[in-house]
């Protein structure tokens, strides 16, 4: 049986996780608050929905409980991701990730039973660091 996905919050971040796990042949269900959002990943997504992540009746009627992996990317609004969190952790969802605006929220985020919490812009600056240095070494 097929791993089950599901990202909230359609920005760069988990539109292209969206993207990656489709390409490689998940099922994904998308959700994002904002119309527009949403119609971008209608072609894209196995199943979009427009919804509001902080409604624990909305994330219910979804079956969000029965996704193996659900991945917060909803940044400016560190509220709603912390409650969407809360609320994914509350009903049990087995593998939560997170993706973290600050150190403060990366530290309520595992307080609150996030599994893995993502900085997506600082990982991605550190691995450039470590390319652009080993491809120092091998020009020498
Ligand atoms: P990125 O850097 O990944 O582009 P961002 O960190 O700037 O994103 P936002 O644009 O604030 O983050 O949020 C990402 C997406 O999450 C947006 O498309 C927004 O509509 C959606 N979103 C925000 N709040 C909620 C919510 N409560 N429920 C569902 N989706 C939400």
């Amino acid at each position: 049986m097929k791993k089950q996905f599901a990202i909230i919050g359609l920005g760069r971040f988990g539109g292209s996780v969206t993207k990656e796990l489709v390409e490689q042949g998940a099922d994904v269900l998308a959700i994002d608050s904002d119309r527009t959002k949403a119609d971008e990943f209608r072609d894209i997504a196995t199943q979009v929905v427009i919804a509001n992540a902080t409604d624990e009746q909305v994330l219910r009627e979804l079956d969000i409980p029965l996704y193996e992996h659900v991945v917060v990317a909803i940044g400016n609004d560190i509220e709603a991701s912390i409650l969407a969190t809360l609320l994914l952790s509350e009903m049990g969802v087995k593998h939560i990730c997170v993706k973290a605006e600050t150190d403060h929220h990366e530290k309520v985020l595992k307080k609150i039973g996030a599994h893995r919490v993502l900085h997506p812009e600082r990982e991605m600056g550190a691995r450039l660091a470590h390319h652009l240095l080993s491809a120092n070494i091998v020009d020498y």
